[in-house]
């Protein structure tokens, strides 16, 4: 077997995902060993999932936002403080996601107690939490965009 990238060089490795064979210059370039369209292929797909997250997260702030101001009679500013909170709420709710659900709050009164508990406990845990993981997810995307244009430079 030789190496996808070098001919004439002896495989040591191949890529975790499409298995193809890699020197062991290649195998060590990318932790898991990935060939370069895998690796990108990959980080694209994880790329977009932060977008997504982002996105639902601007979605979330702005709907709600709009949605107060349209309606309130009185306090129009009110539906921006209620849209951070929310949308921090989405980054609380899936950190709390992490901790296993006792199976007695799995269903009926509860499940219903329980949610209630936890969107109380999303928002609070939201406003540190949130911006923390927007701010790790908008390095993660950059961390992936600097790569991919180190790879088609030549440079990593
Ligand atoms: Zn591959
Ligand atoms: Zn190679």
């Amino acid at each position: 077997m030789e190496c996808i990238n070098h001919p004439g060089t002896p495989a040591a490795g191949s890529c975790q995902h499409c298995g193809k064979a890699l020197c062991s210059s290649c195998v060590n370039r990318f932790v898991p060993p990935h060939c370069e369209p895998c690796l990108l292929a990959h980080n694209a797909s994880v790329a977009q999932r932060l977008y997504i997250d982002l996105a639902v997260t601007v979605f979330i702030f702005l709907g709600v936002a709009a949605l107060v101001a349209y309606h309130a009679e009185v306090n129009k500013s009110g539906g921006i403080v209620l849209g951070l909170m929310l949308a921090g709420a989405y980054w609380g709710w899936q950190f709390l996601n992490r901790i296993p659900t006792p199976i007695i709050l799995t269903s009926g009164a509860g499940f219903i107690i329980y949610a209630g508990i936890k969107l109380m406990l999303a928002i609070l845990a939201g406003f540190i939490i949130g911006p923390w993981e927007i701010f790790k997810r908008i390095k993660e995307i950059n961390a992936i965009k600097t790569l991919k244009k180190e790879i088609e430079t030549g440079k990593a």
